[in-house]
């Protein structure tokens, strides 16, 4: 269970996971989370760094489908100018989803990676179902109890992580930052 809670990469910002990183860990295609991850909840549409990453993708021939645990009109209207396969509701973390994107994608499990923001939605799914997981911290977290109450269970993994790694000050780096 623990294991599943464990990044295997951790990266400021999507922006930072370049394909020749995905292709040098063997990676070829991309589950991606869309809130937190990609855009803050209340940015509706993806902008212009975040096409021109998909681009990039897509250039190298790196597939990619947003697995969402928010509504269809969320997930719709996010997706409207990128046109990737994308799943809304998905239920992480539940594996139903994941594995049905890779389906629909026509890949295999170890070249499979999932990308978002929260340990106990998607990186536990990526890795319960043995994908690799690429986590990036929230860009704009919810404040409530709630998920303040979920970034603490978070944070001795988030340690281990940089302990393991050799990384000295990542409570920082793991800490938000308002854009
Ligand atoms: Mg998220």
């Amino acid at each position: 269970m623990k294991a599943f809670l464990m990044p295997d990469y951790m990266f400021a910002s999507y922006a930072e996971i370049t394909p020749a990183f995905l292709r040098s860990i063997g990676v070829r295609a991309l589950l991606i989370d869309i809130d937190n991850t990609l855009a803050p909840y209340e940015q509706a549409e993806p902008d212009e760094r975040i096409v021109h990453w998909f681009r990039e993708l897509h250039e190298n021939g790196i597939s990619a489908a947003l697995v969402s645990n928010n509504h269809a009109p969320r997930v719709e209207q996010f997706n409207r100018s990128l046109g990737l396969l994308a799943y809304a509701d998905s239920n992480k973390p539940s594996r139903k989803t994941l594995e049905r994107a890779m389906r629909e994608l026509g890949v295999e499990y170890g070249e499979t990676a999932m990308l978002g923001d929260q340990l106990l939605t998607d990186c536990y799914a990526g890795k319960h179902i043995g994908l690799i997981a690429l986590i990036v911290p929230p860009i704009k977290d919810k404040t409530n109890l709630f998920f303040r109450f979920k970034r603490l269970c978070e944070r001795p993994f988030i340690r281990k992580y940089a302990r393991m790694r050799g990384y000295r000050d990542f409570m920082s780096f793991w800490r938000v930052k308002p854009r």
